[in-house]
């Protein structure tokens, strides 16, 4: 049958109503499997021991007993509360008070407090507890004693620190629990304390009781160790500084060992080693909250999202560095070194050797600073005589902070993010080191920057967001905003170019969001190409989104807020829509860290606070606002005037014919078409706006123009742009059968026009033209042998006039209009991110 290990820490057991807590899930678990309870004091009560001892030690009885009337008094509260006065419990208690009282006098009277009996009173909170939850245990009806493992955890004499006896530690155990379990009993044993050979009570170290669990799992080759504690879990960070910190789903067993050796206090700093080698899984789990998931602890290894899974800090340590020139060439320094150290018993929380090996730094408790600096002075008192050694230095308040994570081994620039993480926010780094597993980075920087230190790497690291699960290093996120032809256009490039995009960028792109009008679906790890595919056929088939299994309702921010709560990898919005709403979207999305792409002109040419806005906040948070596509569909519109802009060139003229749908109707009246039909011809090969009216009126191209005029710096001050159309703006809105009929009366007048035009060796082209502070945007006659003359059909035509290209113009020239080719641009727009951000 399964065997488990529980083990409750102090503030699980803090007073009545967590007792009841507790005692209920004993209940639950011995129902489910064989059990055995290992708990700690109630909390206070071992800090509040080691203060009686402390006066005792000093001769203070009075205080002593004080404090142990306090002990007394809060032991029998619960007793009472729980309604366990008529069992033998309180008899229990007023004897383990009564032993603590005879100690504490005779102490009081030697004035000396010698470690064992320190041992043996820090040891009381545990009894104490024990006999309490045993009691409560047995109120409901399950089989449970109280054990006192100092009568058989055996431990080297180590007072205050002590040690499991390998080998014997786990024979007596299970001599001692075993047949208690066979008789279908609960034992509810003490935490924290042992038995030294000479048979005198030991304790393992503050939070021990962890490591007493572990022990015991180890001896009886449990199945499964339980750690209930106050928080839901192991958490990337400890709450306490990092309120943002996550609970780790799963730690490998060193990962864990890594953390609470480096000061994560909810596993105590041995915790792991009994388990590890017997892949005995722990979990840390809230007794507050029995439901929430909490953290397990195995031996698998699940790097996830991120190489980095934890930061931890232990504060109160001391560096100290021993130098001098002299030390190159002597063997045996750092040897010596660690050999003084070890006689006195100090332990090293972290080495580092520069190259050179001119010096050694190392960090020890602060506590054994002064202890350190004597017996390395000592043991190196002929070196600095010499010469050879210049000084052993101590510097006093320093913090030890940890990165940890065994992803790290695989992944590069781990120590480079660290290092700038922690420079961007000009905190001095002290010393650093790398284990040589590279499972962490530590680094000892100032104690009071310490908080302060975690916090930057904690960002860093994006350890705020969700794991996705999966390993984000060669992945490019892509957030889409809009879900119509274009966006549908982009995930079929996506699909088709994948193994091209690997090869080129090393990178792989994946879709993790659609937004269309009615919701928005997510997929922490993308999309699958299969559910792409469905999501392409049913939008065509006109399904919404929001009809779709579990898309949720809402707009693009909502989105964009909830896929950047998980660690996503390079995110980049990208907007297809026509929508007006997308600025907050924008805003929302570079304060989470992303990217975007737009060929939505709204955003971009709308009022100028907005476009001001919107260029700022990406500034600000270093992103990128990308809009090629916007002018010219796929043409380098953008791209070369950024080349012109970042070469150093001056622009002093951009025109062109920015409308496809434009195009195509001024070669058809050329042809002698009237204009009446050639809209309607338009209109159904798909090449206006949904109402032909935007382009006709030249609004479409004028938005163009704005941008060109905003992005070029040549015309971004508020001048309003009225276009000058070819038809009344009045217009807009109606079926399409009475617009088609309205424009007949353009035939005439239009078909006038080109006919003076071409009298004049001209013909008439639709213009935009932005100079220094000024945008025309409407139809212009253009000599025929000119760029814009010679122009046929849909395809867009922008000339650049620059310092450099002053009497020969810069043209750029092709098919710019379309679903397939605007799509084309947006995805060059993602490349050129994913190229800077690889
Ligand atoms: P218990 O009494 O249950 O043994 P502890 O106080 O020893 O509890 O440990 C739990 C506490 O550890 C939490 O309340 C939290 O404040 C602190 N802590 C420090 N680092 C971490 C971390 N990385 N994850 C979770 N808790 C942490
Ligand atoms: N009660 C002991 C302490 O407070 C042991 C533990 O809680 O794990 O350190
Ligand atoms: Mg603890």
């Amino acid at each position: 049958m399964r065997l488990e290990v529980h083990k409750f820490g102090g503030t699980s057991v803090g007073d009545a109503a967590r007792m009841r807590g507790v005692a209920e899930i004993v209940e639950n678990a011995a129902r489910a499997t064989r059990l055995v309870v290992v708990t700690s004091a109630t909390a206070g009560t071992t800090d509040r021991l080691a203060a009686l001892a402390a006066a005792a030690g000093n001769g203070d009885r009075a205080r002593a007993l004080e404090i142990l009337d306090t002990i007394r008094a809060s032991h029998a509260r619960v007793v009472d509360e729980l309604g366990l006065g008529d069992s033998s419990v309180r008899a229990e208690i007023d004897r383990l008070v009564e032993e603590l009282g005879e100690l504490a006098s005779a102490t009081a009277i030697v004035g000396a407090l010698a470690p064992r009996t320190r041992d043996r009173i820090l040891a009381a909170g545990e009894k104490l507890a024990a006999r309490l939850l045993a009691a409560a245990v047995r109120a409901r009806g399950v089989i449970a004693t109280a054990r006192d493992a100092d009568t058989f955890l055996e431990t080297d004499d180590r007072f205050g620190e002590a040690a499991a006896l390998p080998g014997v530690a786990e024979r007596t155990i299970d001599a001692a629990l075993r047949p208690s379990l066979e008789r279908g009993e609960v034992p509810i044993v003490t935490g924290f304390i042992g038995r030294s050979p000479d048979g005198a009570t030991t304790v393992l170290g503050r939070g021990g009781s962890d490591l007493s669990a572990t022990l015991i799992a180890a001896a009886l080759r449990a199945d499964e160790v339980t750690i209930w504690t106050d928080v839901d879990g192991v958490y990337s960070a400890d709450p306490g500084v990092v309120p943002e910190a996550r609970p780790i789903r799963q730690l490998n067993f060193r990962e864990a060992a890594e953390m609470s050796y480096y000061g994560a206090k909810v596993l105590h700093q041995r915790t792991m080693i009994p388990v590890s080698a017997l892949s005995i899984p722990v979990r840390t789990r809230n007794t507050f909250d029995p439901a929430a998931e909490g953290t397990v602890v195995d031996g698998r290894v699940t790097p996830g999202s991120h190489p980095v899974k934890a930061v931890t800090a232990v504060r109160a340590q001391a560096l100290v560095s021993i130098e001098g020139r002299g030390m190159a060439g002597v063997p045996g320094i750092a040897e010596r070194v660690f050999r003084a150290l070890a006689r006195r018993g100090i332990s090293v929380t972290m080495i580092s050797q520069s190259s050179s090996e001119s010096s050694i730094c190392l960090a020890v408790p602060e506590e054994q600073a002064d202890a350190a600096e004597t017996e390395l002075k000592r043991e190196l008192r002929a070196d600095l005589s010499r010469g050879e050694i210049d000084e052993v230095a101590v510097r006093r308040g320093v913090g030890l902070v940890a990165a940890v994570g065994l992803g790290m081994a695989q992944t590069p620039g781990v120590a480079a993010r660290v290092f700038a993480a922690l420079a961007a926010r000009r905190l001095n780094v002290l010393a650093i080191a790398q284990g040589s597993s590279e499972l962490n980075i530590s680094l000892a920087v100032d104690e009071a920057e310490t908080p302060e230190a975690v916090r930057a790497l904690h960002a860093e690291f994006e350890l705020d967001r969700l794991d996705t699960g999966e390993d984000t290093t060669r992945r490019l996120d892509i957030l889409l905003l809009g879900w119509g032809k274009i966006g549908r256009a982009l995930a079929g490039l996506l699909l088709d170019r994948d193994a091209h995009f690997f090869e080129r960028f090393g990178l792989t792109p994946r879709i993790v969001a659609i937004a269309d009008s009615s919701g928005w679906l997510f997929r922490p790890n993308g999309f699958s190409p299969e559910e792409l595919r469905r999501l392409v056929v049913s939008k065509a088939e006109g399904r919404a989104l929001a009809s779709l299994g579990d898309a949720r309702t809402g707009g693009g921010t909502e989105m964009v807020r909830h896929a950047t709560s998980y660690r996503l990898a390079r995110p980049i919005l990208v907007d297809v829509t026509g929508s007006d709403a997308s600025p907050a979207t924008f805003l929302e999305a570079f304060r989470a860290g992303c990217d975007a792409v737009t060929a939505n002109k709204k955003p971009l040419a709308h009022d100028l606070a907005t476009f001001r806005a919107l260029t700022e906040a990406a500034r600000a948070t270093r992103r990128r606002l990308r809009a090629e596509a916007t002018v010219g569909a796929g043409l380098p519109v953008m791209d070369t005037l950024e080349m012109l802009l970042s070469t150093g060139d001056r622009l002093l003229a951009a025109e062109g014919c920015l409308s496809g749908t434009l195009g195509f109707l001024m070669t058809r009246l050329e042809e002698g078409e009237p204009f009446s039909r050639a809209v309607a011809e338009a209109v159904r090969l798909g090449y206006t706006e949904p109402d032909p009216v935007a382009d006709l009126t030249g609004q479409d191209v004028a938005r163009k123009a704005v941008i060109l005029g905003r992005l070029s710096g040549l015309a971004d001050s508020e001048a309003p742009l009225v276009p000058e159309g070819l038809v009344d703006e009045a217009l807009a809105g109606l079926p399409l059968p009475s617009l088609l009929e309205k424009l007949q009366a353009y035939d005439r007048p239009l078909a006038a026009r080109v006919a003076r035009a071409r009298e004049s060796g001209a013909v008439l082209r639709y213009v935009a033209r932005v100079t220094e502070g000024r945008i025309e945007v409407g139809p212009r006659e253009v000599p025929l042998d000119s760029p814009a003359g010679r122009l046929h059909g849909t395809d867009n035509m922008i000339v650049f006039t620059s310092e450099r290209y002053r009497s020969r113009p810069l043209v750029v020239m092709g098919p710019g209009a379309g679903v397939d080719v605007t799509a084309m641009g947006v995805l060059g727009d993602i490349l050129r991110i994913a190229a800077e951000r690889r």
